[in-house]
């Protein structure tokens, strides 16, 4: 099928960065729904569901999917609903219930009244199969697990039928209704569709309908034995839900005839459709379910809600906005084919954002000590800092500037290269909202280091008669006195590689070592402690951050978001 070609980095147009929204996009999706709609289908009726499977955390993929389907109900007038796909018993957890719907409230979308689960409906999918063994679609197969694979035949043979096949209904209802009772263990038993052995479409081989598991489920308990396969719940639940545009990934092409072959037999009032599109890849990550869980169990991330993780929660803790990731799947758009999509857009998106919306701050990530010689030692300026140059309502802010400051080790050199226009002995550079400082030599520890660095300034140069005066470099620096300790974690990319899945075998490989740092001794403006979590701000020629959950007064904790560098940009520009 589609989904086994090779992956193609996909090299997406980026569109003017108008909007936020993503109604405006035009997909072959919308072009179906807008069709059905003039041909009167579906009593003109416009009604698409979300639906997760409760086993894990939402990831930015679900988002491509959310987005799609609460988009489309907006644009159509229609509505959407939350569907906890919860047919597997063993595998589900209140947890990831929760969690997905603070997720998805947290992108900006609402589903009304209308939360469901497809536990919700087990009597009536039971009934259904009542249904469809009364009239000979549906058989109770005893073959063991084994047996079945093997009369299931292969791409090129086609299969042989089951001696169970044709039990007569009664015989079938009697079964069925016992391992409804719970009278067999697992695996004796199946239920089974009635179509076509021969088929060369697998999954119309009289494919599984129920298996025999005795589990507790996160809410029916021990209520059921029999637990329905995903084939046969899920357009069953949509047909309840009266749901017309059953939206899901390409991977259940081949399953689409099976899932028209159940609503059509399972007589359901309402007949939804099935569309498949192309799920979101994104390089530099692993985006299933299963190998994200590898992850947090194996503690090599934090937890789900890890900064590096490409889950919503991690995203969020991350720093990015919803807004971003909403853009973010407009942006890709939607399609039939599989791509891979490249990180950097989405690091583009994200700076864009919070480009508008994050205020300037000025934070020292490796400290070193500057002392001005010829300020006096107890004087206290407060020089006035613009906020936010993309947005004027955001105003100024005073910093203190006193004799004593910190500036970032990097910005220093004793023996600096040609074109190094930061500090070094006998250059100047000037000290952002600032006065012009130079350097006038260094004094260092016993062991060589660099203790501090001397320098005059000159006093003329932020409002008197040498202001406008150029040097070739801008630096960033906090008051000594006044700057407060902070930690910093610089997130980095969670794996090494574009492609982790590609490797085959151990893609836990390729995780990236040097994908967190925590830099515990930088020095803030004092103003950025009284932040609350989740905050966002820019440190000046650093990038974006936004304050940890984790983060206290005494002790604030900044997470890089994105750099200032775009690579994205590049790329384009590249061509
Ligand atoms: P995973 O492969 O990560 O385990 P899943 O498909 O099993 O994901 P579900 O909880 O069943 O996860 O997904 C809910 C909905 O989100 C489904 O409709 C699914 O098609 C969609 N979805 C999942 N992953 C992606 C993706 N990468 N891109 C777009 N949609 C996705
Ligand atoms: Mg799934």
């Amino acid at each position: 099928m589609s989904a086994q070609e090779p992956l193609t980095i996909l090299s997406v147009t980026d569109p003017e960065p108008t909007t936020t929204d993503t109604s405006t996009s035009q997909d072959f999706i919308r072009e179906i729904v807008a069709a059905d709609g003039r041909d009167g289908k579906q009593g003109g009726r416009v009604h698409t569901r979300f639906p997760p499977e409760p086993n894990g955390y939402l990831h930015i993929g679900h988002a491509k999917s959310i987005c799609l389907n609460f988009g489309i109900a907006a644009d159509f007038a229609g509505l959407c609903n939350l569907r906890f796909d919860d047919t597997n018993p063993t595998k589900e957890d209140v947890e990831f219930v929760e969690s997905i719907e603070a997720d998805v409230r947290w992108l900006g979308f609402d589903w009304g009244e209308r939360m469901f689960y497809a536990s919700d409906y087990f009597e009536r999918l039971f009934e259904h199969a009542i249904g469809l063994i009364e009239r000979g679609d549906a058989y109770v197969d005893s073959l063991t697990a084994d047996e079945i694979r093997d009369y299931r035949g292969t791409l090129t043979e086609p299969g042989r039928n089951s001696p169970y096949r044709d039990r007569p209904v009664a015989e079938n209802l009697e079964l069925f209704r016992r391992m409804r009772a719970g009278e067999f263990p697992d695996g004796t038993h199946v239920l089974r569709a009635r179509i076509d052995m021969a088929s060369p479409n697998m999954n119309m081989r009289d494919p599984t309908l129920y298996r025999i598991r005795h589990a507790t489920h996160h809410r029916t308990g021990d209520a059921w034995p029999i637990y329905p396969t995903y084939d046969y719940a899920h357009p069953i639940s949509d047909a309840i839900e009266g749901i017309t545009h059953s939206i899901c990934t390409l991977e259940f092409e081949d399953h689409r005839p099976l899932y028209e072959w159940v609503i059509e037999k399972a007589r359901t009032e309402h007949r939804p459709r099935q569309i498949e599109f192309a799920r979101l890849n994104l390089n530099y990550t692993v985006m299933s379910k299963r190998k994200l869980l590898t992850l947090v169990e194996q503690q090599r991330v934090a937890g789900w809600d890890d900064p590096r993780m490409p889950t919503l929660a991690g995203l969020r803790r991350r720093g990015v906005p919803p807004e971003a990731i909403r853009d973010f799947c407009a942006r890709i758009g939607v399609a039939k084919k599989e791509n891979v999509i490249d990180v950097a857009l989405l690091e583009h998106t994200v700076r864009e954002e919070l480009n508008r919306r994050a205020n300037r701050a000025m934070a020292v990530l490796r400290p070193i000590r500057v002392v001005i010689e010829n300020y006096p030692a107890e004087q206290v300026e407060q020089v006035s800092a613009v906020n936010n140059p993309e947005d004027q309502t955001a105003g100024v802010r005073a910093l203190p500037f006193s004799r004593e400051l910190f500036i970032e080790a990097e910005d220093f050199m004793e023996a600096p290269p040609k074109k190094f226009f930061r500090l070094a002995p006998g250059t100047e550079v000037r000290l952002r909202w600032a006065y012009i400082i130079k350097c006038e030599g260094v004094e260092k520890n016993p062991d060589g280091s660099i203790r501090e660095i001397r320098c005059s300034y000159d006093p003329g140069s932020l409002n008197g008669e040498t202001a406008q005066r150029r040097v070739k470099g801008t630096i960033h620096w906090v008051s000594a006195t006044h700057a407060r300790d902070a930690e910093v974690r610089l997130y980095d990319r969670l794996f090494a590689s574009e492609d982790p899945e590609g490797t085959g075998a151990d893609w836990q490989q390729d995780l990236n070592p040097a994908s967190l740092e925590r830099l515990t001794t930088c020095k803030v403006e004092p103003g950025l402690v009284a932040l609350p979590a989740g905050s966002q701000v820019q440190f000046e020629r650093q990038g974006y951050f936004c304050v940890d959950p984790e983060s206290t007064s005494d002790r604030p904790v900044f997470n890089r978001t994105v750099t200032l560098k775009d690579s994205w940009a590049k790329i384009q520009a590249r061509g």
